[in-house]
């Protein structure tokens, strides 16, 4: 029996998490999770579930739960609570599914704790991959993409040498407005972008893909689970979300993995590796039926995101934090109504420039710009309100 941690239960990696759980549970079963503010779905999954520690965002709710179950669960709350979730002693694996660079210290820890790492949480190897990736050498432990893409590339690799790849190709579906051009784009509303094509995903990452920002998190995220150099790494628009991501070798030959778009087979495998279980409520790949598959290349200046994260990761140092930071100020901004879909990356781009990179930076540096690029891009878009 495999147990499990996972952080970010109540989102849409972690439902599909669960649902792996719950489709194998004789080999998997949870221990411990933390939950945002949802508290409705963390009672629904209490109950199927029985984890022993269970982490809430605040103090409040926290106490609340306290009062309202009198059995063994054992409840905390805050960033204390992550970890404690993260690294709880009967749990062999951290599933990290919590969305934002929150999840970067709970994933530290459980690294030191010796846990292998199941990583959904792209936005913690983009704002300190090295830290992250220092750290799974110095503990020795696997560290798994959840990331499609990730999980791909991962599959392909497996029984390769790393000096033999030529290219790393990410593809990309182009989100909720790949067929408008940048102009298109101006008018458009928080209900259309987040109507993804392919995928149901949360609100973060569905609005990431509609500017590529995703793709250029996950440009970064690859860089560092594989030691790719940037110039490695390539970008296909693939419409159609069947072909994951490929791998080009230097004899010319291209592996590449494909599936039906469904988060929980790459969720399964990172939770099985090395085995594969049967997965009989994913519908199977029917490449006759889908007849045709598209690819076409990337247009840079139509997705300015992405072309900003390859330029942040080329930098390096804390440029990606500031890149991980700003964006997320800028999405959760153009969510809550406070600016239009077109100024997301543009405040992405001033954060850049008003920053100056720090190399190889410690945590507690990750840190500090995580929150000064945080506050930078609030007033920015609080004098953008005042204005108007
Ligand atoms: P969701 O928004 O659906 O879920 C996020 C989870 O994190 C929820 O459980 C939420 O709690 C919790 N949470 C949010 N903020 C905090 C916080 N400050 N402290 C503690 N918990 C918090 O996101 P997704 O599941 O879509 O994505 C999760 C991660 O996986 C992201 O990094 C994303 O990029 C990545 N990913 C997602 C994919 C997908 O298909 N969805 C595909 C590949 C990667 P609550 O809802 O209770 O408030
Ligand atoms: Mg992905």
């Amino acid at each position: 029996m495999k147990k499990v941690s996972l952080l970010g239960a109540t989102g849409s990696i972690g439902q599909q998490t669960l649902d792996v759980i719950r489709d194998h549970s004789t080999e998997l079963e949870l221990v411990a999770m933390s939950v945002g503010d949802n508290l409705e779905k963390t009672r629904e999954i209490i109950s199927q579930f029985h984890p022993k520690v269970v982490s809430v965002k605040t103090k409040e709710a926290c106490e609340r739960l306290k009062a309202e179950y009198t059995g063994d669960i054992r409840f905390v709350h805050g960033e204390e609570g992550l970890i404690e979730v993260a690294i709880h002693q009967d749990s062999s694996v951290l599933l990290n599914a919590v969305v934002g660079s929150v999840g970067l210290k709970p994933t530290l820890k459980a690294i030191e704790a010796k846990k292998t790492i199941a990583l959904a949480n792209k936005e913690t190897l983009v704002t300190a991959g090295h830290l992250v990736m220092e750290a799974v050498d110095e503990h020795n432990v696997d560290i798994l993409p959840v990331d499609s893409e990730h999980s791909a590339i991962f599959q392909c690799l497996q029984g390769e040498k790393a000096k033999n790849v030529e290219k790393i190709i990410l593809t990309a579906s182009g989100g909720s407005f790949r067929d408008k051009t940048r102009d298109e784009l101006k008018g458009v509303t928080v209900k259309q972008a987040l109507n993804h094509p392919n995928w149901s995903m949360g609100a973060k990452i569905t609005i990431d893909s509609a500017t590529m920002m995703n793709k250029g998190l996950e440009v970064i995220e690859a860089h560092w689970l594989f030691n790719v150099p940037y110039d490695k790494i390539d970008v296909l628009l693939h419409k159609e979300s069947i072909i994951h991501s490929l791998v080009e070798f230097h004899d010319s030959s291209v592996i590449a993995q494909l599936g039906t778009p469904d988060m929980r087979v790459p969720i399964q495998y990172a939770l099985t590796y090395p085995d594969r279980f049967k997965r009989q409520q994913s519908a199977k790949l029917n490449l006759a039926e889908i007849g045709l598959l598209h690819f076409n290349q990337v247009d840079f200046k139509r997705y300015r995101s992405l072309d900003l994260a390859f330029t942040a990761g080329k930098i390096g140092g804390t440029m990606p934090t500031v890149l991980n930071a700003a964006n997320e100020v800028a999405v959760a901004s153009f969510l809550n109504g406070s600016i239009s879909f077109l100024r997301i990356d543009e405040l992405v781009e001033e954060a850049l420039e008003y920053h100056t990179a720090i190399m190889q930076p410690n945590l507690e540096t990750i840190e500090q710009v995580d929150q000064e690029t945080r506050i930078y891009v609030t007033n920015l878009v609080k004098e953008y309100l005042t204005k108007l």
